[in-house]
């Protein structure tokens, strides 16, 4: 699953990112159709809290209509509308401009501050912004706001699953 999205979405964007999904975050005043373009052309799921979006004819079966404000709000609203998940593949990507992160090298890592390069249990590098990302105790603050929507998430799409199941049933085996 890949999404596109407007500058409007940004944040819910970026922690798509950190979570580990491929999303492209289109710059402010980007015209609707280019936007409709690029999720036809690659296959994206389309996120905008644009109504205008909605009628264009194209949009409909790419777009995912989010009326949210604020991050956690955001959040709450695509879970509702799809199954994510929220622990697909943290932190492998870079949550600024998209690319795939690697692992640092030695000579990446000597580039550590002194503080972190003892508490960094895991370092990356982003081959396009050329920055070091390390784990220490920001990165499990995050992790746990990934869990607890990741929570969020299953419990409302196994609610769903459940329903489809009992409703195919034929009765007990
Ligand atoms: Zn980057």
């Amino acid at each position: 699953m890949r999404f596109v999205c407007d500058e409007m979405l940004k944040r819910l964007g970026q922690w798509l990112r950190v979570a580990g999904y491929d999303v492209l975050i289109l710059a402010d005043g980007s015209v609707d159709r280019l936007l409709v373009d690029r999720a036809r052309a690659e296959h994206r799921v389309l996120l905008s809290s644009d109504r205008k979006l909605a009628e264009h004819r194209d949009a409909r079966s790419l777009l995912v209509l989010l009326e949210c404000q604020g991050l956690d709000d955001c959040v709450a609203a695509l879970n509702r509308r799809m199954p994510i998940d929220w622990l697909h593949r943290p932190f492998s990507r870079c949550m600024v401009c998209n690319t795939p992160l690697d692992d640092a090298d030695d000579e990446q890592r000597r580039q550590l501050p002194d503080g972190a390069r003892e508490s960094a249990h895991r370092v990356c590098w982003c081959p396009t912004c050329r920055q070091l990302f390390w784990h220490g105790s920001h990165v499990d603050r995050m992790h746990e706001r990934l869990e607890r929507w990741h929570s969020d998430a299953a419990r409302l799409h196994t609610a769903d699953f459940s329903c489809g199941r009992n409703a195919g049933s034929t009765g007990p085996a």
